[in-house]
């Protein structure tokens, strides 16, 4: 039995990297026929068994090419970051480990590297030391954690437990949010329960940032929700300009920095993180800009006790007594170590390849924008950091731009909508990024934009 399931690993492994090998070469978005044959993977599920061997063949066969090429050079859709060799080779071993990190007891090893990377985080972010928190799968999940804590904390100062008596007939809580709050932010409010319509917008300017003269009045009842990181332009809050009040009339200061707060590591960028280190609790993501692979997002709580307060759960067998319990911390209980990808993707980096990330990335998103002004096209946004909007022309020709480019597949870019503009975004996100793939796909763009053109006669 060992050494069928030796065997198969090896295969297993063969097969993965044979297909990150190829993963340059391929066109980056899967042809229509590469998702059609995933029909083969569909049907009723067997009455009997089938061979391990078989299962993978299958999903080698006909899984592998309708995959997208997130691996590659030229993925830049989303904020999608890639997936650094050690943090993959991490997850292979913490698959084959199969740890439940929901107690040290289950996984020592899971927990203290957990609680090693949180600690890593903390200080890369430049957030104050004490600060605490979860590995969770996303920066949707970091930010729930982290606005429970928000919720248990403020109604807590004002007499109520809602981990106990829920939200009816509890003291009201108002949460002020910037008009370009990211959609996943509203849903942990709604699933929260304080509601994704039931926040006051605070106007935003050109670029997506919070106007700090247009807050409203804040008080210990409220959360303000600042956001580091735009998901469309890469613009910040002016956190400087508006933490310090904030935190002097008594409200809760939250954090949305999926992908932006990460510029906090290198000293070149780190002036635009500048402030958001006085609140409360923030959100980040380790599958976006470090480049843990999915799924890896990060709540942290600079009072970890409110974290605990919102998620730890008791039972006579749950009663584990370690120092540190994920469990206390996590809206989950049972979870994979991704802690350990974590700690392995930023032990390789250090300090100088986190901030050599965050440095190379924008300067690949400012290679873009430099070359497609000088082939004549319209940048919307100022290139802060790895993200670029930019314009073909009217939405339509700008959407059939976006059209032949994911089709001709060179390189993928998504579409969005800025303030009333429809454009393509770039989101340099991955290690895997090359000035070399940077002019290539340049060179598909235009190209697209050309035929486009000469279509439309
Ligand atoms: C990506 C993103 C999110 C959501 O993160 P997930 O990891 O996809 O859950 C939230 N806020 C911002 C600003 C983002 O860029």
């Amino acid at each position: 039995m060992a050494e069928a399931r030796t065997a198969l690993l090896k295969r297993a492994a063969r097969d993965a990297m044979d297909y990150l090998e190829a993963v340059d070469t391929r066109r980056v978005a899967p042809g229509p026929e590469a998702v059609a044959i995933l029909n083969a993977l569909r049907g009723q599920l067997p009455p009997g068994p089938t061979s391990a061997e078989a299962v993978l063949h299958l999903l080698n066969e006909y899984g592998s090419p309708a995959t997208v090429a997130n691996g590659g050079g030229r993925y830049f859709g989303f904020v999608n970051g890639g997936c650094l060799p050690a943090a993959m080779a991490a997850g292979w071993l913490v698959t084959a480990w199969d740890q439940n990190a929901a107690f040290l007891v289950q996984s020592p090893t899971a927990v203290v590297l957990e609680e090693v990377a949180l600690e890593w985080v903390r200080e890369l972010l430049g957030l104050p030391e004490g600060t605490g928190g979860a590995v969770v799968t996303g920066a949707t999940m970091a930010n729930f954690a982290a606005l429970a804590a928000a919720r248990y904390t403020l109604l807590k100062r004002a007499g109520w437990d809602v981990e106990a008596d829920g939200l009816f007939g509890a003291p009201e809580i108002r949460v002020v949010v910037g008009e370009e709050v990211h959609p996943s932010l509203l849903k942990a409010l709604g699933l929260l329960g304080l509601g994704r319509k039931r926040v006051v917008r605070v106007p935003v300017d050109g670029q997506g940032r919070m106007r700090a003269d247009e807050l409203p009045h804040l008080d210990g009842m409220t959360i303000l929700c600042l956001q580091a990181g735009n998901v469309n332009t890469g613009a910040f809050d002016p956190a400087a300009a508006i933490c310090p009040a904030a935190r002097e009339a008594g409200a809760w200061v939250h954090v949305d920095g999926a992908f932006g707060l990460w510029a906090a590591a290198s000293p070149e960028y780190r002036k635009l993180t500048k402030g958001f280190e006085l609140a409360d609790s923030w959100a980040t993501d380790g599958h976006k800009w470090p480049n843990i692979g999915y799924d890896c997002g990060i709540a942290l709580v600079r009072e970890p006790a409110a974290l605990k307060g919102a998620m730890s759960v008791r039972a006579a067998y749950l009663e584990t007594g370690g120092p540190r319990e994920p469990s206390d911390y996590n809206p989950e209980l049972s979870r994979r170590a991704r802690g350990v990808e974590l700690w392995a993707g930023l032990r390789s980096l250090g300090r100088q390849g986190m901030a050599a990330l965050v440095e190379r990335t924008s300067s690949h998103a400012r290679r873009f924008a430099a070359g497609l002004k000088a082939a004549g096209f319209e940048v919307l946004n100022e290139v802060v950091i790895n993200q670029v909007l930019v314009s073909f022309g009217d939405a339509e020709k700008t959407l059939r731009v976006i059209a032949l480019l994911q089709a001709e597949g060179t390189c993928w870019c998504g579409s969005t909508v800025w303030q009333g503009r429809t454009a393509m975004r770039i989101s340099v996100s991955s290690w895997a990024t090359t000035s070399e793939d940077v002019d290539r796909s340049l060179a598909a763009m235009v190209k697209a934009a050309a035929e486009t053109t000469k279509g439309s006669f």
